[in-house]
């Protein structure tokens, strides 16, 4: 299966908060094996998240947003998306109950705005959430399928969890394990540990498919991350120890500052 995110929201398209849902999100997919070749963001505006929807399922199955799942006007990920696949509106009668108890806990009444956060649409997986107030969603229809989470991240995170647990796993053959080694960097040691001179003692070992062994320049030296992708991660595991025994060799141990599973 094919994913794309899509994350919702004019304060990340306007550069005042930090995209962190899609690296936390991008990240978990790459571990499941799932593939996600495009990612997108785009403001609180109907029109838009439309024109993203159209592209993005033009080249992915599975759409995951963040954001825009609460009360307030700007937030209309999910009428937008009950509208976009046809779906008949419907409250979902636990969210309903958790916003009714959070109002009385707050001795405040339910406000309609509070109230439409628990309209889903109908025939779809409710992910209930245990850290706010907005419910995400799961709908599956013609082919496609879209998950709504949350855009605060304490909400998101476990939601996406469920999410992985009660859909996306099941839709990846394989898992995906990666040990990254961290080389010194040339003015920690003196060493010629630049991309170019570990790329040339790596030769050969960067062809690999699986595993797969690539190197990048950061700017406190040079990480060489080989991969290895199988159906469980002890497989994997046992498909990355011989490439990444002959890596450490060509690199020389003298020259590895760290090595840890990604
Ligand atoms: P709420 O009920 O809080 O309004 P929501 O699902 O409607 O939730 P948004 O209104 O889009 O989400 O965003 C709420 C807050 O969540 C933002 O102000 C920001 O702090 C955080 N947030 C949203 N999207 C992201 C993101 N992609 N990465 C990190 N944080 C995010
Ligand atoms: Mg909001």
């Amino acid at each position: 299966m094919i994913v794309e995110i899509i994350s919702v929201g004019t304060e990340l398209l306007m550069g005042s908060i930090v995209n962190t849902n899609a690296q936390h999100i991008a990240r978990a997919l790459a571990h499941m094996g799932l593939d996600a070749y495009y990612q997108t963001v785009v403001g609180d505006n109907p029109e838009r998240l439309r024109a993203a929807l159209d592209i993005a399922y033009t080249r992915a199955d599975c759409v995951i947003t963040t954001g825009g799942l609460g009360p307030t006007k700007d937030d209309l990920t999910k009428e937008m998306l009950i509208s976009y696949f046809g779906c008949t509106p419907v409250e979902d009668a636990e969210a309903l109950r958790r916003l009714e108890e959070r109002a009385a806990k707050r001795g405040i009444p339910l406000s309609d705005s509070m109230r439409k956060q628990a309209t889903v649409p109908s025939g779809a997986t409710v992910l209930q959430n245990d850290h706010g107030t907005a419910p995400g969603v799961i709908i599956e229809k013609d082919g496609r399928a879209c998950i709504m989470l949350p855009g605060p991240p304490k909400e998101m995170k476990p939601m996406f969890e469920t999410a992985c647990d009660v859909f996306l796993r099941a839709k990846s053959d394989k898992v995906f394990v990666s040990m990254n080694i961290k080389l010194y960097s040339m003015a920690e040691k003196g060493l010629p540990v630049g991309e170019s001179p570990v790329a040339d003692r790596l030769g050969a070992l960067v062809d690999g498919e699986n595993p797969s062994v690539a190197t990048y320049a950061k700017e406190d030296g040079c990480l060489v991350r080989v991969t290895a992708a199988a159906p469980t991660a002890e497989e994997a595991r046992a498909l990355l120890a011989p490439t990444l025994a002959a890596v450490r060799e060509a690199i020389g141990e003298e020259y590895i500052r760290t090595m840890d599973e990604d």
